[in-house]
């Protein structure tokens, strides 16, 4: 069942990229396996599959333990900065920074562990109280200030569009978060790259695409629903 929902997400992220005339290659299809087990993971991983989310950092540690080093793993949720020294030399991507308290610890523990980290700026598009995310008007000098860092590089934004049944709905959070992407790229800012666009999710992950995510993470349309109960 896993498998073939993923074949089915695949098949929709290809027609999305058509669509939009961009090439499949250009967006990343990050397969999101909070509370799922190892055996679950492993189902995608026979389809070559190699960038996964996770939302805790202590479930991506136990599960980065026992799984193939040749993952990528995405940390796609809150991230506490007395959390970062276990994760620091594990993520490919961490797609949360909000707050430039976070991106010093981080820069401090690359710094320790004589490493860099890559990182998208977490903007909270739709203004939601309940979601983490700098303001669309505080992103740039947020950009700015954490651009300072040396082992610390931003790679582009990140939103979560608010929880819909109808995805056409966020094209506007998408098409902010693209706007707000380029008008940052023209400043120019050194070690500040804007390529990077992680927005879509199971419900909207198309319209994103055709907007200009560049990476879609998509959890309950691969893997089924979640029960947290367990
Ligand atoms: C859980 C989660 C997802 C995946 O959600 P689905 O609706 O199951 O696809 C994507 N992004 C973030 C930040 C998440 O926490």
């Amino acid at each position: 069942m896993i498998q073939k929902n993923y074949r089915n997400v695949e098949l929709k992220v290809a027609e999305a990229c058509k669509r939009a005339g961009r090439k499949r290659e250009n967006v990343t299809l990050i397969a999101v396996s909070k509370t799922k087990p190892i055996s679950d993971i492993k189902e995608v991983l026979a389809l070559d599959v190699l960038d996964f989310g996770e939302n805790k950092v202590q479930e991506l540690c136990e599960k980065e333990e026992l799984l193939d080093k040749n993952i990528r793993w995405h940390l796609i949720g809150h991230l506490q900065r007395n959390k970062v020294k276990y994760i620091i030399d594990k993520t490919f991507l961490i797609h949360s920074v909000d707050s430039y308290r976070l991106a010093l610890q981080l820069e401090e523990e690359c710094c320790k562990k004589n490493v860099e980290c890559d990182i998208l700026i977490e903007v909270n598009v739709a203004e939601e109280d309940s979601k983490f995310g700098v303001t669309v008007d505080a992103t740039l000098p947020l950009v700015e200030e954490i651009s300072k860092l040396p082992h610390v590089h931003i790679k582009g934004l990140m939103t979560i569009a608010p929880y819909t049944e109808d995805a056409e709905s966020n094209r506007k959070y998408f098409r902010k978060l693209r706007e707000l992407a380029v008008d940052i790229m023209a400043k120019n800012i050194d070690n500040v790259s804007m390529h990077e666009l992680s927005m879509g999710m199971t419900g909207d992950y198309e319209v994103a695409i055709e907007e200009g995510a560049t990476l879609v993470r998509v959890g309950t349309g691969i893997f089924g629903e979640r029960n947290y109960n367990i």
